[in-house]
């Protein structure tokens, strides 16, 4: 009984990713889902990129949280629409959120809309919002064992994002053995190894986004 009831959220879930995925088609509108743990450098990854692209790339943010408006607050701050849903507890976002999120932007105004997904590293996976590119971040503080404990988002995922490369030298985190581990999930993905604090490595991170942005305009 419960696995069918599930089944059904996540089917009607699917219905109304689907109906934002053609909105945001008519108005040739990329949109990235954005997905790490709690302090990966979601919010730090997402103003990297609008610093990057700004001249070029008419961009947005949505902004999931479970309470506060923290992350929206610093996101406003660079001057670009922005919009906060607080999923009251829920540790996911999900396709009405996004609904509701975008009724209030400027689509005909946007390129890119970029989304930052509750800390959670399960179940975000599990609730298509409607999205074109799905991104995670695995900050190399957390440990080089974070594929073998959330495979499911490895898998799932079009980049990954080591953030936090400048704290390196004090960590125990084996690069070449985690990047084969993650290819070997995911032969497909896109790695890439930044510091959001520092920007080392967010040109070139900028510089997919903008090249995935072409592709999905053609
Ligand atoms: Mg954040
Ligand atoms: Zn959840």
């Amino acid at each position: 009984m419960k696995v069918s009831v599930i089944k059904d959220i996540l089917s009607a879930n699917d219905e109304i990713a689907l109906q934002n995925r053609q909105l945001l088609d008519k108005h040739g509108i990329c949109v990235m889902n954005v997905m790490a743990s709690p302090g990966g450098g979601k919010t730090s990854l997402i103003l990297r990129t609008i610093d990057a692209l700004r001249d070029r790339v008419r961009i947005a943010v949505v902004e999931g949280d479970i309470a506060s408006t923290v992350d929206a607050d610093r996101v406003a701050k660079k001057s670009v629409p922005v919009v906060q849903i607080n999923t009251g507890g829920q540790c996911h976002l999900d396709a009405p959120m996004l609904r509701l999120a975008l009724a209030k932007l400027p689509l005909a105004d946007l390129d890119l809309v970029m989304i930052e997904n509750v800390g959670n590293l399960i179940c975000p996976v599990d609730f298509k919002l409607g999205e074109n590119l799905n991104v995670m971040i695995a900050s190399a503080p957390e440990g080089d064992d974070k594929p073998y404990k959330y495979p499911g988002i490895f898998i799932a995922v079009d980049a990954v994002v080591i953030n936090k490369i400048d704290l390196l030298p004090y960590l125990r985190f084996d690069m070449p053995a985690f990047r084969k581990l993650i290819l070997g999930m995911n032969p497909d993905v896109h790695i890439f190894e930044v510091s959001c604090e520092t920007g080392q490595g967010t040109e070139d991170w900028a510089e997919w986004v903008a090249q995935q942005i072409q592709t999905k305009l053609k």
